[in-house]
C-alpha cells in the first residue's frame, strides 16, 4: 500500500497518541504536570501513552514515575543511564513513542497541555507537523528574550534550512515525521534544526509561553550560549566562510598598510616611527586567527564526534505497567479509564 495512504487511513478520530515528556530533576513539578496533562488527556476520549523519560534524574523523578506505573498502564518510563541533556532525551523519548501522532512537551508546564486538543485537531486535518510558536514569554528576563530574538535571526541568515523563529520543542508529529526524523542518525542533535530540517507539512499554532511552574531552568547562560554554537554549526559552514572573509579583509587592510608605510618611508624617510601601530596590528590579526583556529576546531571536534558513532543515549531500562505492555499502548477501552487524581 501507498505509505502515505496508509498513513492518512490511520488517521482517524481513535488513532493513539502519544506524548513525550523529557524529565531531569523534575519530582517537584510531576504531580502538578499530570493533575494538568490528565485531565486534558482524558478529554480526547481517544488512546494515549504518556512517555517520560528520566534523563539521569537525581532528585527521585524515576522513583515517582515508577510509583504511577504500578496503578497507570498508559505511563512509561524510559530511564536512561545518565543525563544526556534535553535532546537526547526528546530523542529517546521519540524511538520508543508507539502513537500515530506524537506531542513532544516539557514537564514545567511551560507548554501548556490545553493545547493538546488545538494540535490533534490540525494533525487530523492532514498537517504532518504542528509547531508552537511562542507569543509571549513570560517570566523570563529580556535579555533572555532579546538575545534569543537576536539569535534565531542569526541562525536563519547562516543556514539553509529555515528554522521558524520562536519555537521550542513543543510540537506535535504524525508517525509519518517522527519516522522521518530518527532516520537522522547524527550525534550532535541540535532538535530544532533537525525537526525543521525534515520538512512536511506544518502549521503552526501560536500561545503563550507560561512560566516554570516550579523548581529552576535547567539551563545557565554558558549552556545557551552552547547550544547556539552547536546550532551554527550544526546546520552551516558559513562560519567558516566568515573566518576567510576577515582573514581576506585584514590581509588587504594590512597590505595596504603596508605599502602606505614603505611609500612614507621612501618619501619621508621616516623608517622607525610607528611602532604602536604595529603592536595593535599584530594583536588584530592574532585574534582573527585564534578566532579562525577556533571555527575550524569546532567543525574538527564535531567530525570527530560523528566519527565515534557513539549512541545519542544509553537505556538503563524501560519500565511499563504489565497491562499496558502487553498491547499497543494499553488495551483498556477508553471508557473504562478513569484520570486518578496523583
Ligand atoms: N531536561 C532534560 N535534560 C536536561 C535538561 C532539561 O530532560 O539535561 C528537561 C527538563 O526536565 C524539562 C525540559 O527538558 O522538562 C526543559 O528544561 P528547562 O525547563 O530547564 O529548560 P527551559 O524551559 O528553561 O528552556
Ligand atoms: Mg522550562
Amino acid at each position: 500500500m501507498n505509505r502515505d495512504l496508509e498513513y492518512s487511513v490511520r488517521r482517524t478520530d481513535k488513532s493513539p497518541i502519544s506524548l513525550v515528556v523529557p524529565v531531569f530533576n523534575e519530582r517537584m513539578m510531576l504531580p502538578l504536570f499530570f493533575d494538568r496533562v490528565l485531565p486534558v488527556l482524558a478529554t480526547l476520549n481517544r488512546r494515549y501513552e504518556i512517555v517520560l523519560v528520566d534523563d539521569g534524574s537525581e532528585d527521585g523523578s524515576a522513583g515517582y514515575v515508577r510509583s504511577l506505573i504500578a496503578h497507570d498502564p498508559d505511563i512509561r518510563l524510559v530511564k536512561l543511564s545518565r543525563n544526556f541533556g534535553k535532546e537526547a532525551a526528546v530523542t529517546a523519548g521519540l524511538e520508543h513513542a508507539r502513537g500515530e501522532a506524537v506531542i513532544v512537551l516539557d514537564a514545567d508546564l511551560q507548554d501548556p497541555p490545553e493545547q493538546i486538543p488545538a494540535m490533534i485537531e490540525r494533525w487530523q486535518s492532514g498537517a504532518h507537523v504542528v509547531l508552537m510558536q511562542r507569543r509571549s514569554r513570560c517570566g523570563e528576563t529580556v535579555f533572555k528574550r532579546w538575545s534569543a530574538h537576536l539569535y534565531y535571526r542569526l541562525l536563519n541568515r547562516t543556514s539553509r534550512t529555515d528554522i521558524p523563529v520562536d519555537t521550542g520543542d513543543f510540537r506535535l508529529m504524525s508517525r509519518k515525521a517522527v519516522d522521518a526524523l530518527l532516520t537522522l542518525k547524527e550525534r550532535n542533535r541540535y532538535m530544532k534544526g533537525l525537526f525543521a530540517w525534515i520538512g512536511m507539512p506544518t502549521q503552526v499554532i501560536q500561545y503563550d509561553r507560561e512560566p516554570r511552574a516550579a523548581g529552576e531552568t535547567k539551563w545557565d547562560y554558558p549552556g545557551l550560549v552552547g547550544l547556539a554554537l552547536e546550532g551554527l554549526t550544526s546546520f552551516s559552514v558559513s562560519p567558516l566562510r566568515w573566518a576567510t572573509m576577515i582573514g581576506l579583509i585584514a590581509a588587504s587592510i594590512g597590505g595596504v598598510f603596508g605599502l602606505w608605510i614603505v611609500a612614507k618611508a621612501l618619501m619621508l624617510g621616516d623608517a622607525t616611527s610607528g611602532y604602536p601601530s604595529l603592536v595593535a596590528i599584530i594583536s588584530f590579526l592574532g585574534g582573527i586567527q585564534l578566532v579562525s583556529i577556533g571555527i575550524v576546531g569546532e567543525y574538527v571536534g564535531k567530525t570527530y564526534l560523528e566519527a565515534k558513532q557513539r549512541p545519542v543515549y544509553l537505556t538503563d531500562e524501560v519500565v511499563e505497567n504489565p497491562v499496558g505492555a502487553r498491547s499497543q499502548i494499553g488495551e483498556k477501552p477508553v471508557e473504562a479509564r478513569r484520570v486518578k487524581a496523583v
